[in-house]
């Protein structure tokens, strides 16, 4: 993955060279921290699983990806079976579309399989479950001649965010774009310069002293594109995450490092950096580039519409060792995780209603 340009030559760990950066520049914008951060842990480990830092969907069960596999077949087929791409951004250990790609095949569709991931550890383990994928290290290269399914799965919540922070009255009301400071070894947030007051939307603008707002430029400029492509070519993307309905105050950014919670300006590279994702503002965005925007739905209504107790018995009634822990895992994607997390969709004007948004 490729690091920071503006940081000092790669020499010494990443706090090192954080640390150099801002006693020679000053303080660096929150979102250059996490996205330093961030490249640094993800390309130099696999984070998933038990042994891991965090468990997602796909690998809590397989059901998880055939059903993104069965709702992207279920579109492909009411968009009159066109000759379409399945893409699959931040894909982590390739589960997801080696599950999906399984559940496409039944329904007769096998498409071409374009993977979005810096990460050479995480390529790796992707290339094992999906050795004929092509890679891409950003949406920009995307085939560019045909529909588009793009499938993303807890990756805009990894993607770098700007924290904007308002003081207090008797200091001018005014809100500052968060910085991250070095003392020694430790890390730590500071207000910076004032920012002017139209950077937040008016309805914000009077939060209480110390309000953060969180905006996530990358996040909003990759569904800008995506919505573009989709609107041109056709296709849809489906976006599952945590999140909101914003912009809205409230701090979301948050370490995770062994399934517990950690400091994020602790250790920098060393534990995984994300932030809850602003759903409206990315539907926003994606009807502004063109496209049709579907939801939030929770993750519970679009697994159920899709079919998961149907899919847990029959998997149940050809494991039946398993079928505990088939009941177990389908509680933790629908109960645990079935409103916390939500699903986003956007489609090209021409394309049908996606499984799971219609009435
Ligand atoms: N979708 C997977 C992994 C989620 S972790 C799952 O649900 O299990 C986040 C994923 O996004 C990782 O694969 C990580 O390497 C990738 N990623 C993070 N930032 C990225 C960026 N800027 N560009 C492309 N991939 C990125």
């Amino acid at each position: 993955m490729t690091e920071d340009a503006t940081l000092p030559a790669p020499e010494g760990t990443l706090p090192d060279r954080l640390a150099r950066a801002i006693a020679l520049g000053g303080p660096i914008p929150v979102s250059q921290f996490m996205a330093a951060a961030n490249a640094h842990y993800y390309a130099t480990r696999d984070p998933l699983g038990a042994q891991g830092d965090f468990v997602t969907a796909p690998e809590i069960s397989q059901m998880f990806g055939e059903l993104i596999g069965l709702w992207s077949a279920d579109l492909w087929d009411r968009a009159a079976r066109p000759d379409a791409a399945w893409v699959e951004l931040g894909p982590g250990r390739g589960s997801l579309a080696a599950d999906a790609r399984r559940a496409m095949a039944t329904a007769g569709f096998a498409p071409p399989i374009h993977l979005v991931e810096t990460s050479p550890a995480l390529r790796a383990a992707q290339a094992d479950r999906i050795p004929d994928a092509t890679w891409h290290d950003t949406v920009d290269t995307l085939p560019d001649d045909r529909p588009l399914i793009v499938v993303a799965n807890e990756f805009f919540d990894a993607l770098p965010i700007r924290q904007l922070v308002r003081r207090a009255a008797a200091d001018g009301g005014t809100w500052h774009e968060r910085l991250v400071a070095c003392q020694d070894t430790l890390f730590l947030p500071i207000a910076g310069k004032p920012l002017p007051p139209e950077i937040v939307a008016e309805p914000l603008r009077d939060a209480a002293p110390g309000a953060i707002l969180e905006v996530s430029p990358p996040s909003v400029a990759i569904v800008r594109a995506l919505a573009r492509r989709i609107a041109a070519q056709g296709g849809a993307l489906l976006a599952i995450d945590y999140g909101y309905e914003g912009p809205a105050i409230g701090e979301t950014l948050q370490a995770v490092r062994g399934h517990a919670v950690a400091n994020p300006f602790e250790n920098p590279g060393e534990h995984d950096l994300s932030a809850h994702v602003d759903f409206a503002t990315l539907a926003a965005a994606a009807q502004l580039s063109g496209a049709v925007a579907w939801g939030p739905i929770a993750q519970r209504d679009l697994l159920g519409s899709l079919g998961i107790d149907q899919r847990t018995s029959a998997l149940a009634r050809r494991n039946p060792d398993r079928a505990d822990a088939l009941l177990a895992d389908r509680r933790r994607l629908m109960d645990d995780m079935g409103t916390l997390f939500r699903a986003l969709a956007v489609t090209a004007p021409s394309w049908p209603t996606p499984a799971g948004f219609g009435e």
